[in-house]
């Protein structure tokens, strides 16, 4: 990398439970059979601003949020398990830091495995697109719970403590250095030292973020949800057709997609690419602590 900007950011990468779903929807060259998808959520060190969290995993406040109709439709679609020990605020705790110093919370999305833990970090900022926010509050309980969402997962306070982020002025092929490549994809400079990047990813959710993290030698893409599984970066193994059916846009993800996997094919080896959901990669990430 040749950008002249000294300091970098260290990350490291949790899973907070999992949940299971047939292979096909994740990649259609897969067999129907079921795969656990594990939540996972990243701490971020900043130089100048410390901890920075991304999204939170699973919670079992979930648990009693999914008991009855319409939310426990979730807990049908997408069962889920997850032991108080690996939530994000007890796994923080672990390696001593405590919630009240987690000061940025970036939410990909407010999808219901992404926000489950958010109500632990009562001090943080919070950072996401104000497309999700805008749709959880103009739409009802049903419509709220058949998309993902449980909006008792977020705090009563979320607007007031949120910064949405909806300008992405930075283009991403140029940032990466992959000038030539013909993607659309943008982000925006988290604290303006670029270090952080949030980067818009419609499609899979209304407001969907990833994020982008600078590192000695690489970047850190954190996907979120705009493909499950590293698998479908590759072309051939892309989610079957019946994951339109969640999707907030199938069209809008297409086109993510598409755009991810021409910069997967371009700029492998200076960017690692982690999907939320991919077991294969959050596995060994979590095995792996800290990357600097
Ligand atoms: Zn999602």
């Amino acid at each position: 990398m040749h950008s002249g900007i000294e300091a970098r950011v260290k990350a490291r990468v949790f899973s907070a439970g999992y949940c299971t779903g047939p292979g096909k929807v994740a990649d259609k060259s897969l067999p129907w059979g079921k795969i656990k998808f594990p939540a996972p959520f990243a701490l971020i060190q900043h130089p100048r601003e410390g901890w920075v969290l991304f999204d939170t995993g699973y919670h079992p406040r979930l648990y009693e949020c999914t008991q009855r109709l319409p939310e426990k439709l979730l807990a049908l679609s997408t069962p889920f398990v997850v032991e108080t020990k690996d939530t994000a605020v007890t796994t923080l705790e672990g390696i001593g830091v405590t919630p009240d110093e987690i000061g940025h919370l970036v939410l990909s999305h407010l999808h219901a495995d992404h926000t489950a833990g958010v109500l632990d970090f009562c001090q943080a900022q919070l950072y996401s697109d104000p497309a999700g926010w805008e749709f959880i509050q103009n739409s009802g309980r049903l419509s709220r719970a058949r998309k993902g969402y449980v909006s008792r997962l977020l705090p009563g306070d979320f607007q007031t403590r949120s910064t949405f982020i909806n300008d992405y002025n930075v283009c991403v092929s140029k940032l990466l250095g992959c000038d030539g490549l013909s993607t659309e994809l943008r982000g925006r400079d988290l604290f303006g030292d670029e270090l952080i990047y949030l980067i818009s990813l419609p499609g899979h959710a209304r407001g969907h973020l990833g994020m982008l993290c600078r590192l000695h030698d690489r970047w850190l893409f954190f996907l979120a949800d705009a493909c499950w599984l590293t698998d479908n970066l590759s072309p051939g193994h892309e989610p079957h057709a019946a994951a339109g059916l969640i999707f907030d846009d199938s069209h809008e993800f297409n086109n993510t997609l598409g755009s991810l996997q021409q910069l997967y094919k371009h700029a492998n080896e200076k960017i690692l690419f982690i999907p939320s959901h991919c077991s294969k990669t959050i596995d060994k990430l979590v095995e792996k602590g800290w990357m600097s």
